[in-house]
């Protein structure tokens, strides 16, 4: 790849006029560049937008599109789930490397923050070029007709709102040797009322699906209480689930594995409801 410009935009009005220009391509934690078209002429730098943060408040803590997975896992206030995603980016220098936005902005098969961010429920604020805030099924929806990264749109926050009471949220990911890149992503994320009837069931795949998606299982889930005949049935419909292999792991394998982790989050569910 041969790169004739690096600059350093101060305002992100500065950034977005940058991006108009053909052959142009956002650098943020740089883990990507490799994979990176061979047609990029200009880096713009997100370093000097100040877009690394953590802020919290009562209901929520908002996060800037620069802040490292590093800082999501080390944060005493982020969701234990979405900690638990951070961790499983691999090793530390990437942990250091990775940002939150790049991890959004072109959602490959393993990518670790993003199912967990969906099923938290965070919203997330990007411009291309106008400033607009997401929903995350709106920002999945929109990522899947083309993602940010190539629309070269600039995600600048994602708003995480904090656990309420009642609810429990899960990260599990299924990856063949140590720290290597996941074939099977499940993020879950359940809320109940007084009478332990769920009220919310967030149950997103990703890496072994073409895209990351809700399961099936959330409809028979919601407005029901958990037992073993709920669990079964959740677990059965995995079989309807369009799973795709790769050359490490098959169809087959996947939907195995699939079924074992909406088992475990749903028992473990209720477990945390019953205590
Ligand atoms: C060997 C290896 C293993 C990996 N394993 C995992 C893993 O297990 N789990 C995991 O989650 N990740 C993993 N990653 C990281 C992942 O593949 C991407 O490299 C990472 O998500 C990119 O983030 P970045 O901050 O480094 O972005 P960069 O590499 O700097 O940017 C890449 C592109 O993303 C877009 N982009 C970046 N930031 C923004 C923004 N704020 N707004 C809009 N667009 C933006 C731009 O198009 C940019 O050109 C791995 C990477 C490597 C190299």
């Amino acid at each position: 790849m041969t790169i004739s410009n690096h600059v350093f935009p101060e305002t992100i009005n500065e950034m977005l006029s940058h991006l108009k220009e053909p052959g142009s391509k956002i650098l943020a934690g740089g883990t990507g560049l490799a994979l990176m078209s061979s047609g990029v002429d200009t880096l713009v730098d997100l370093q000097q937008l100040k877009l690394s943060y953590i802020r919290t408040d009562k209901e929520k803590l908002l996060v800037g599109g620069m802040t490292s997975s590093y800082d999501i896992f080390r944060h005493e206030e982020m969701p234990a789930s979405l900690r638990k995603a951070a961790d499983s980016i691999g090793d530390l220098p990437l942990l250091h490397g990775v940002t939150i936005g790049g991890n959004l902005a072109i959602l490959y098969p393993w990518v670790d923050l993003p199912p967990m961010l969906w099923a938290l429920n965070a919203r997330i604020t990007l411009y291309d070029p106008e400033e607009r805030k997401f929903s995350a099924d709106e920002f999945f929806a929109y990522s899947d007709e083309q993602s940010v990264g190539n629309r070269n749109a600039l995600i600048t926050e994602i708003e995480i709102p904090k656990t309420p009471p009642n609810s429990f949220a899960d990260y599990q990911t299924l990856t063949l040797i140590g720290n290597e890149k996941a074939q099977l992503n499940l993020a879950t994320n359940f809320t109940w009322d007084a009478n332990k009837m769920i009220t919310q069931a967030n149950m997103i795949v990703s890496a072994a699906v073409r895209f990351p998606k809700r399961l099936e299982c959330e409809k028979i889930i919601v407005g029901s209480t958990i037992d073993d005949e709920l669990i079964e049935r959740a677990v059965e419909s995995v079989e309807n689930e369009a799973i795709v292999p790769n050359y490490k792991s098959s169809k087959e394998y996947r939907r195995e594995v699939l079924g074992v982790y909406v088992k475990r989050a749903l028992k473990k569910c209720q477990e945390v409801m019953e205590n």
